[in-house]
């Protein structure tokens, strides 16, 4: 018989419900509760709370609701405060009862200001040392990339620092003080400096254009990633259109200190592969699985026609270079700035040489670079050629592509907060929710052969049907083999 809903009236109280039992036992935001230690919050961030006045929303539940906005990529805080009291999952996840008053969107915004990204930072290192004790790192391999993030300003709020009407205008005086202020905040020791200082935002002056096809205002974000089961172990935020080069050894620093485990090799794409990383690698002993950027530039030169510098052999008893025409390229000028010696021969013979077109365009005839630790950097480019570092890098695309792809999930492609430490807080939450997920997975993992579902009356199991088709493979070898018998008979 059919049923039939009564009118639907609402009950005026509701006894004996466990808020506990609503939520299903294998609830993500269950394991997450079961897994992180949230009290880690009140040592944390104890200075930034005096001993009188209103008592605040206590720091755990801060953070909880800071991790529901980012893990169920909730648009706005007011957005997540107006849904939580629909949300059962939720109100359990931050201790909260059906009734509960629910804070004001502006905690999250007044935490944020109070405590600072060093919190959040913090956070995210604690989830990195519990990947470690669950033995989910290794830390020897590093791969490293960086993703561009679209902040939270638009294109029309560039204004030209340059022009008089700008400077004139009032707007700019306040928007000068706040720049001051950010040049303040930035951290040389970082390791990246902006590259244009003249077009900035009014809104988010922190952010950075950068044309890749259209011209956006972007973040960028670095990342180290452990090989063994891509836990995140470094990160950092940089305006949009930082040299991400710069960032390969801050990024390997921030591991060694988070991790307590000195990387052994290196592995990134071909835009780290400069001289400088290089010869840091060598000197700290590390492997530099990249790219040579040498090798793409030689490859370049050969194919518009000109001799590149492989052509040229260099003696080191007589610290000379022979060129393809046999003659001998002799040191010159010396260039400290770039570290470099010029080697040139005679200006005539270039001049009179029958492979000129072939070596140069320049009149004063062909010069040959040597970096004055050309050795060091011959073996670390070797290095980077062998067996091992070709598969490194080619692991290294899809290892990297899949840790910002699932971030995406989280909303990491499109800045929430404007400014660089707001960026850097949303960074560490995404970096943070993304290792628990390893956690979880690996914490929760479902124990193999040990138990079995039983199966309802009337389904077969796969292993039944296997089982059958095996027999009935049996049944007719053995016909056949008896055909044969009589055959033969
Ligand atoms: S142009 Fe000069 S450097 Fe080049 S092959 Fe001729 S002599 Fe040698």
């Amino acid at each position: 018989m059919m049923g039939v809903q009564g009118q639907q009236q609402g009950r005026l109280f509701y006894l004996g419900v466990d808020i506990n039992k609503r939520v299903r036992k294998d609830h993500p935001l269950r394991r997450v509760k079961e897994v992180i230690d949230f009290d880690f919050a009140y040592s944390e961030v104890k200075d930034c709370y005096g001993g009188n006045g209103n008592v605040s929303v206590p720091p755990p539940v801060i953070f909880k609701l800071m991790l529901l906005l980012i893990f169920y990529n909730v648009r706005s805080e007011r957005e997540l405060m107006s849904t939580l009291p629909e949300r059962i999952d939720w109100l359990w996840f931050l201790g909260y009862d059906l009734d509960f008053q629910i804070p004001n969107h502006s905690v999250l915004s007044k935490a944020r200001k109070k405590w600072g990204a060093e919190v959040f930072e913090s956070f995210f290192e604690r989830i990195v040392m519990q990947c470690i004790e669950a033995g989910l790192l290794d830390g020897r391999k590093i791969f490293i990339d960086s993703s561009l993030v679209d902040a939270n300003a638009s294109n029309n709020s560039v204004i030209d620092s340059k022009k008089l009407k700008h400077q004139l205008h009032k707007r700019y005086k306040t928007l000068e003080a706040r720049l001051e202020e950010k040049s303040e905040s930035v951290d040389p020791s970082r390791g990246y400096v902006k590259k244009n200082g003249r077009y900035i935002s009014s809104t988010d002056p922190d952010a950075a254009i950068v044309n890749r096809g259209k011209a956006k205002l972007s973040y960028q974000v670095h990342r180290a990633v452990d090989g063994q089961k891509e836990i995140i172990t470094a990160t950092d935020v940089t305006p949009g259109d930082v040299n991400e080069a710069h960032l390969m050894l801050p990024l390997l620093k921030k591991h060694h200190e988070t991790t307590g485990i000195k990387a052994e090799a290196v592995v990134a794409d071909s835009k780290y592969g400069t001289i400088d990383n290089f010869l840091a690698c060598h000197d700290v002993g590390i492997r530099a699985h990249i790219p040579d950027l040498r090798e793409t530039a030689a490859k370049r030169t050969e194919k518009s026609g000109i001799f590149s510098e492989h052509r040229f052999e260099y003696d080191p008893k007589t610290d000379t270079y022979r060129c393809p025409g046999g003659n001998v390229l002799k040191p010159k000028s010396l260039h400290m700035d770039r570290q470099s010696r010029d080697y040139a021969a005679p200006k005539k013979t270039c001049a009179a040489c029958q492979l000129r077109h072939q070596c140069t365009k320049n009149k004063s005839g062909r010069t040959i670079k040597r970096h004055l630790r050309q050795e060091d950097l011959d073996r670390m480019r070797e290095a980077s050629r062998s067996a091992l570092a070709k598969q490194d890098i080619k692991t290294r695309q899809h290892l990297m592509e899949r840790s910002f792809a699932r971030s995406v999930r989280y909303g990491f492609d499109q800045a929430r907060w404007r400014g660089l430490w707001r960026m850097r807080i949303q960074e560490y939450l995404v970096c943070a929710i993304q290792n628990i997920q390893v956690l979880i997975k690996h914490v929760f993992k479902p124990k193999r052969g040990i138990v079995t579902q039983p199966l309802a009356t009337g389904t077969v199991s796969m292993a039944s049907i296997l089982s059958m088709v095996a027999a009935v493979g049996d049944f007719l070898h053995s016909l056949i083999k008896l055909n044969y018998v009589v055959n033969e008979a």
